[in-house]
């Protein structure tokens, strides 16, 4: 199975991921609730990822990894918190804030930009090597369910049908494997898309998922994330040895 087959099909799980995030949106009260530990068990998994595998892999790459992180940690922050009014992870509950549709359109071009890095940073990861490339795939798929949710709750919120709430946590889907072809296409330009999708998952842990954690009471959440660093250390003691 060639490299791009296999991220493909991997980003493809990714992004079936995020048609259930947007699934659960109009049903059940404990979707919602279990939603929640998804957010604080991704949030862990992903620094570790990011931390301890992306940061050093971008820096052996390129010289300009520090630079080239930052530029993604700002891209992702400026379209979903600068260019979209209003966008927070989790279930949408402040309905006068949506009366506006351009409301939700931003925070969907906000989301579609996110999960195009996602997408690119799973493409970049298996170019890598299977064992990396797994490991971002975990990172990416864990926190996908709440990115679905998450836009359609928003769209629902501004009034629109579920239909269209699926639609578009739908096209998050396809933004994701639009990432994957993307860095395939562009080859070497892996040493760059690592370390841009490096920045960019850090800024959706660090500031889309942590503060969704921090706001719950009580020590469950910070016992999650600590538990998702764990499941992260786990997974790479059995992929890697
Ligand atoms: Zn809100
Ligand atoms: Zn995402």
């Amino acid at each position: 199975m060639t490299i791009f087959v296999q991220s493909a099909l991997f980003a493809l799980a990714a992004a079936c991921a995020n048609v259930i995030g947007g699934l659960i949106v109009t049903r059940h009260k404990w979707a919602h609730r279990s939603l929640r530990y998804f957010i604080a068990l991704g949030a862990g998994f992903m620094l570790g990822t990011v931390f301890l595998e992306m940061v050093p892999e971008s820096f052996r790459l390129s010289t300009s990894a520090p630079v080239l992180i930052l530029l993604g940690y700002l891209i992702v922050h400026t379209f979903e918190h600068v260019f979209a009014s209003h966008l927070h992870f989790g279930e949408e509950t402040h309905h006068e804030e949506l009366t506006n549709p351009s409301v939700s359109v931003s925070a969907l071009v906000g989301m579609l930009v996110h999960t195009f890095f996602d997408g690119v940073a799973i493409g970049a990861g298996f170019m890598i090597s299977e064992s990396f490339g797994f490991l971002v795939f975990l990172a990416v798929f864990l926190h996908k369910i709440p990115d679905g949710f998450t836009i359609s709750s928003i769209v629902v919120s501004s009034g629109y049908s579920p239909a269209r709430a699926l639609a578009a946590a739908t096209s998050l889907g396809l933004s994701t494997l639009v990432g994957v072809i993307v860095v395939h296409l562009v080859g070497d330009g892996v040493n760059y898309a690592l370390p841009i999708s490096t920045g960019s998952t850090l800024y959706v842990a660090a500031t889309d998922l942590m503060p969704e954690a921090n706001r719950e009471k009580g020590v469950r959440m910070a016992f999650l994330v600590f538990a998702g660093m764990g499941l992260f250390f786990l997974v790479r003691l059995v992929t890697q040895g």
